[in-house]
């Protein structure tokens, strides 16, 4: 076996949804065994699936911007659809942690909190992520609904990360569905500067932002180069490949990550099984592939920076 191998055994795809009515542990692990990758992150994501029924201001200020975006779409249409992706979405801290416990050896577990719920309710869930031992937090503005600029618990969920040394990774851009209309408020909120303020001030709490930040308000928009200027007065900033492992095979892309935060901050991760028409095989296959990074950057992003950050031997 050559260096070039060995290394390839060792892949860890660091953003994994186990949602209950689309995939299984079981058929996680043989797309894991499929695509050659050793462990995964599995995700919670506590999202409140009554919120469009129960934040009646909430549920008008989707309204108005979806008619904001078009005046011939049904609003009311689309609060459905985001109903549905947000009883479907809802995966409990205790779901992943039951995955982990069964198969220790593949999963790394990430709780999830909802900064929208009350401090109460922060507080228990924080809990909760402790006793169940899960190894970093996963926050998201679209489906939580919140703004990283004003809302009060995240001071508390950045405090807590930190005593225990959890990476925070959270979703930036669009989501699907509804979620791709570009006036909803929560999506403009998923842009990297709402989250400035807070990761300057926890400058010890380690970051991971998905999808190398996201996508913006037009077809092509992508909000990496504003990442990237977070990163460099931040060096607590990682970036995952996750949904977008094509970027990188763009030179001025590279280039630009090579000038900034460097290799040594991107880690591999697909967005499974949430991503249509695509596959964990697939997303390693375009990164491996990739004919502008070199092998060490590979190796970095593969495995090399997940050991680190997730302290895996
Ligand atoms: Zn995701």
């Amino acid at each position: 076996m050559n260096l070039v191998e060995s290394f390839r055994q060792e892949v860890i795809d660091t953003h994994v949804h186990p949602i209950q009515s689309l995939t299984s542990a079981e058929s996680l692990i043989k797309e894991m065994d499929r695509a050659k990758v050793t462990k995964a992150v599995l995700l919670a994501l506590d999202l409140d699936p009554n919120v469009l029924d129960t934040n009646l201001t909430l549920r008008d200020e989707i309204v108005y911007d979806f008619l904001s975006y078009s005046l011939f779409i049904d609003p009311y249409q689309l609060l459905d659809a985001m109903k549905t992706i947000l009883r479907v979405g809802n995966t409990s801290n205790a779901q992943v942690a039951d995955i982990v416990q069964q198969y220790p050896n593949r999963f790394i577990g990430f709780g999830s909190v909802n900064p929208s719920k009350d401090s109460k309710y922060v507080k228990v869930k924080l809990e909760e992520i402790s006793d169940l031992d899960l190894k970093g937090i996963k926050l998201i503005p679209t489906l939580q609904f919140f703004n990283p600029r004003k809302n009060k618990n995240l001071k508390t969920i950045f405090k807590f990360a930190n005593n225990l040394s959890l990476p925070i990774l959270i979703h930036l851009g669009k989501d699907p569905g509804p979620w791709e209309i570009h006036t909803l408020q929560c999506v403009k909120r998923g842009h990297p500067k709402f989250w400035a303020k807070i990761i300057k001030k926890f400058s010890k709490n380690k970051i991971i932002f998905a999808h190398l930040g996201g996508y913006g308000n037009t077809e092509d928009e992508s909000w990496l180069n504003e990442v990237l200027e977070l990163s460099k007065k931040n060096t607590n900033i990682y970036l995952d490949t996750s949904a977008v492992p094509y970027d990188l095979e763009i030179p001025s892309v590279v280039k630009s990550i090579r000038e900034t935060c460097g290799f040594e901050k991107v880690l591999f991760g697909t967005d499974t099984p949430v991503v249509m028409g695509t596959s964990m095989e697939h997303s390693r296959y375009v990164i491996e592939n990739n004919s502008i990074l070199t092998e060490d950057e590979k190796r970095l992003i593969f495995s090399e920076n997940a050991k680190k950050i997730f302290q895996i031997e």
